[in-house]
């Protein structure tokens, strides 16, 4: 399999290849059709894998599909706990964008100064990547909105947990529409993880690698 011949928009395929992406690794080989097909996931797949793509790729197809444009309201929340991993995966999601319209991201992570982030925010933003206290700091200024998010990725999940961010993490959800998709990535999945995995997913298809 080829990333060519998954039928993808041609910026996008165009994008993957520019990227080096030719084939799918198994994470997203497993991933993404069931992220297409709008069931939640939760995949156990360590950094290295390519979960950061895999994720990523229903995330900007389901954007490309949904013509709305509002400031303010994204279609797509991405959270994860560091601020380095934040600025990876905004990094790995500007190369799949690259030239589509109307596609922009937004970081919202701590530890950098607010102003530019809720300046960012100003202009139709798609796809915001957050750590949860950062956006829940943007929330409570109402200078983003969840109200239109159609899906939500949490990503190293188990992460979040050790950093104690699970509250944080149902409180940012508690403003997303009850109707959406969810992916989950996680490197391990012990109890503690399946148990807010379980809060977060409904009718999950799980994916190991
Ligand atoms: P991740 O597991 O998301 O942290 O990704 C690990 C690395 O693999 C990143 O540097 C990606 O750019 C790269 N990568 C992701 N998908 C592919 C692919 N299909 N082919 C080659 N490299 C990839």
């Amino acid at each position: 399999v080829e990333f060519e011949h998954c039928g993808f928009p041609a910026t996008l395929s165009r994008n993957l290849k520019k990227a080096g992406y030719e084939a799918p690794t198994p994470v997203q080989m497993q991933m993404v059709p069931v992220g297409l097909s709008g069931r939640d996931v939760i995949a156990s797949a360590d950094t290295g894998s390519g979960k950061t793509v895999a994720f990523m790729l229903p995330v900007v197809v389901g954007a490309l599909k949904t013509a709305v444009r509002t400031v303010c309201s994204p279609l797509a929340l991405i959270l994860t706990p560091t601020r380095e991993l934040a600025i990876q995966i905004e990094r790995q999601a500007k190369e799949l964008v690259m030239g589509l319209p109307n596609m922009r991201t937004a970081l919202l992570v701590g530890g950098m100064p607010l102003p530019q982030q809720l300046h960012r925010l100003k202009s139709s933003i798609k796809i915001v990547i957050a750590t949860p206290g950062r956006l829940l700091e943007i929330l409570r200024q109402k200078a983003v909105q969840l109200n239109k998010v159609k899906v939500v990725v949490v990503d190293e999940v188990d992460t979040m947990l050790k950093m104690g961010f699970q509250q944080q993490v149902l409180e940012v959800l508690e403003h997303v529409p009850k109707e959406h998709q969810t992916l989950l990535a996680s490197a391990t999945i012990p109890t503690g993880t399946e148990e807010l995995a379980a809060r977060l997913v409904q009718d999950p298809v799980r994916i190991a690698i």
